[in-house]
């Protein structure tokens, strides 16, 4: 449930990004930076592009890739593994091993770039990444779906301020993916058509509409719990992320460096996390259209929405739209005046 707040509407500027305190690393001491790399673990995926082709290389245990676009490697701090010692327990105390592989992707090997001004190029080859590590997760054994999420600034819960996301498996899928499925599954068998496709419909020319490309629309979805919340969805039917073509993935590429340039632009750079929803590619899990969801972290949740899951959004969604919209299209111009 969210109540939308008008009396309590601020103006964009009412809300001041609180100073990232990320002050003591550089690209010195900073672990993500080149030069650094012995100082993770070895990448299990290194990105290189050398003569106008992208080589996909790994490091080996004691020798690190240099000269790299986009690194993968496992988390130095998994939240999951895949030899979890926990035992399985009864209800009501009801637990079970957290089997799965936790990764961190650098995205860009410039300490001081951010998901704000990321270019389209560097987009391309983080997306491309995403799908080839994705695929190769689903093919263990444990791995029931694959959570991929940014976490930028720390009021977003991030560690470091060199631009990075991670990829964490689960053995079951997220209570919101699961949620998400049925619906999808419901609707197709009593109305013959994904409910997304049918809100998407609705939201390409409405009030909501930020930004839309030859193959995706980024919206600010009804009822959004979050200030500033948006969603990004491709226009057609899609269930599964790694059929995404190479056409699309350009694409996606410029409406992630549109959409969120405008974030940054008209929020003063905030923390926010991203998160992918998109189907499990295990056989017997019910599927849905895939989409990428961004939540600005600038409003704290207190009492209300922690105890009872009742929102209050001082912003309606059709002035967030408004304020990403004509941000969004001014970034969107000068990329294609640039490219
Ligand atoms: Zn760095
Ligand atoms: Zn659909």
């Amino acid at each position: 449930m969210v109540l939308i707040s008008p009396e309590r509407t601020k103006r964009p500027s009412d809300f001041v990004s609180k100073e990232n305190d990320f002050t003591h690393l550089t690209s010195t001491n900073c672990p993500f930076c080149p030069g650094n790399e012995l100082m993770t673990p070895a990448a299990e995926l290194v990105l290189v592009s050398k003569d106008d082709t992208l080589l996909k290389l790994a490091d080996s245990e004691n020798d690190r890739v240099e000269g790299w676009n986009v690194r993968f490697f496992p988390n130095k701090f998994p939240a999951v593994s895949p030899d979890s010692d926990v035992k399985y327990s009864d209800p009501p105390l009801q637990g079970e091993p957290a089997f799965g592989y936790h990764h961190v992707m650098i995205v860009t090997p410039h300490h001081n770039a951010t998901y704000f001004d990321l270019p389209v190029g560097q987009w391309v080859d983080v997306l491309a990444t995403i799908q080839d590590r994705v695929r190769w997760l689903y093919s263990k054994k444990t791995v029931s779906y694959v959570s991929v999420f940014v976490n930028s600034g720390s009021e977003a819960g991030a560690s470091f301020s060199h631009p990075h996301l991670q990829t964490l498996t689960l053995t079951r899928l997220p209570p919101l993916i699961q949620e998400e499925a049925e619906t999808m599954h419901q609707d197709m068998v009593e109305l013959s058509q994904c409910s997304m496709c049918r809100v998407l419909q609705l939201e390409i020319n409405g009030p909501r509409k930020i930004l839309q490309t030859d193959n995706f629309v980024a919206f600010a979805p009804w009822a959004s719990t979050s200030a500033y919340e948006f969603w990004i969805f491709p226009k057609r039917h899609e269930t599964s992320f790694l059929k995404v073509s190479q056409k699309e993935i350009n694409d996606l590429a410029i409406m992630l460096r549109a959409s969120l340039g405008a974030l940054g632009a008209a929020l003063s750079k905030p923390s926010f996390n991203l998160a992918f929803h998109i189907s499990s590619e295990k056989k017997t899990t019910k599927q849905i259209h895939w989409h990428l969801e961004v939540y600005p972290q600038i409003v704290k949740w207190a009492g209300l929405e922690k105890g009872n899951h009742v929102y209050i959004n001082q912003v309606s969604p059709e002035s967030a739209a408004e304020v990403l919209g004509s941000a969004a299209r001014k970034e969107l111009a000068q990329i294609i005046g640039i490219s």
